[in-house]
């Protein structure tokens, strides 16, 4: 008979020479099992997908519920489906008051997107300033906003009109101007091997921002969902964006994103034409229902709450002199190698011992460390005791 592992390598699409191949036959809390019983600490949380970890009850409870009830009935904005609204309506009330409507997507990608767009038909102007090294999607309005110009020339042409800047560089905001619909960024650069901003950076671009007619868009698609020790990463540079792109840890472990806005920047989607933007599958009921059941345990459970004594723990559990720099924010960490040789040896001997770790699309001399918050400190101590071992090892 030919083996699952077989059958991914010949029917399904590649997206590299060197696939993980771990297979996974069930899951559970933060740990993957395998089909030989082999099991693994997920601590990469399915990239920052299962932030309250894989399975957990009250979300496998609310799908239920909900698969008794209904499931796709229409496309997305025509009927009144109560998980899109209850969501919807939580969502606003954990958000700053200038946030005033929810358009759900089926991924992150799309959440960018349509922000282009609302943006652009908003203010009337075609130019959007990006990053260097931000990752923003595959989809091509996406890609054209990635900051690596390897990866956009494969694929050219992309969406014209389009700038990047130096993230976190106050120099570079004066090419921000009266011609800019909209800047995106990330919340803290994921890709880029976690680089987080200056609050006096963050506070500087919103300026510059207000100061030009400009649209902020956040990224908090890595970021999202208590990660950073704040629901929002946002909340940690005391700004508010005007739009912010939501996806991966909202739905508990399902396929949902979001862009939130305005009421009247979200409204350029109704008219002039009519369905502007629209969708199928987006905020499909059954990954809402997940995403209030995860919201609700992320609050109920106070796992935000938890997250700097966690990071905290992490780090001094890998003060060890062969790792160059822990970079990062709350559980969004990166631990700093020297070379990619060294990140691969290491992510390899850890998944041989039954943790996963990998590394970043912009970084590859970076470990990426993402655990679910709620990992226990007994889990931390194990994971961080395997990490060292391998680093001694191999660096
Ligand atoms: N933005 C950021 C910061 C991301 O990390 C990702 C995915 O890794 C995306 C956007 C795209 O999300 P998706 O893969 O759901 O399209």
């Amino acid at each position: 008979m030919i083996s699952n592992r077989e059958l991914f390598l010949k029917n399904t699409a590649q997206t590299s020479e060197s696939p993980r191949l771990i297979e996974v036959e069930r899951a559970e809390g933060i740990y993957l099992y395998g089909p030989n019983g082999k099991s693994y600490m997920d601590l990469v949380s399915g990239f920052n997908v299962s932030n309250i970890g894989h399975r957990h009850p009250r979300v496998l409870a609310a799908i239920q519920d909900q698969l008794d009830k209904f499931m796709h009935v229409t496309v997305y904005g025509e009927f009144v489906q109560a998980p899109q609204v209850q969501l919807a309506t939580e969502l606003l009330a954990v958000l700053p008051d200038s946030f005033g409507s929810v358009y759900f997507t089926n991924s992150g990608a799309e959440a960018v997107e349509g922000s282009m767009k609302i943006a652009k038909k908003f203010t009337g102007r075609r130019q959007l300033i990006a990053a260097k090294k931000a990752y923003h999607g595959s989809t091509q309005g996406a890609l054209s906003l990635i900051g690596d110009e390897a990866y956009r020339e494969a694929y050219a042409p992309l969406l014209p009109e389009i700038k990047f800047i130096d993230y976190n560089e106050m120099a570079d905001l004066n090419q921000i101007n009266t011609e800019t619909a909209a800047v995106i960024v990330e919340a803290i650069q994921g890709e880029a091997g976690v680089r987080v901003p200056e609050k006096a950076y963050m506070q500087a671009l919103r300026k510059r921002c207000d100061e030009t007619g400009t649209l902020l868009i956040f990224d908090e698609i890595q970021t999202g969902f208590g990660r950073t020790g704040k629901l929002f990463a946002f909340e940690h540079y005391d700004i508010v964006p005007d739009i912010l792109m939501l996806a991966k840890g909202i739905g508990g472990g399902m396929p949902l994103g979001a862009f939130v806005a305005r009421k009247e920047v979200m409204d350029v989607i109704k008219a002039n034409p009519m369905l502007g933007h629209i969708t199928t599958f987006g905020g499909h009921p059954v990954s809402c229902a997940a995403a209030r059941a995860s919201l609700a345990v992320i609050q109920e459970e106070q796992l935000v709450e938890q997250v700097a004594a966690k990071a905290a723990l992490f780090r001094a559990e890998l003060d060890i002199s062969q790792i160059q720099e822990i970079r990062g924010l709350g559980l969004m960490m990166c631990l700093q190698l020297e070379n990619f040789d060294q990140v691969y040896a290491v992510s390899n001997y850890c998944a041989e011992q039954g943790l996963i770790i990998d590394w970043y699309l912009h970084c590859e001399t970076a470990l990426r460390i993402a655990p679910p918050l709620t990992i226990s400190e007994e889990e931390i101590k194990t994971a961080c005791k395997i990490i060292r071992e391998a680093i001694v090892k191999f660096c």
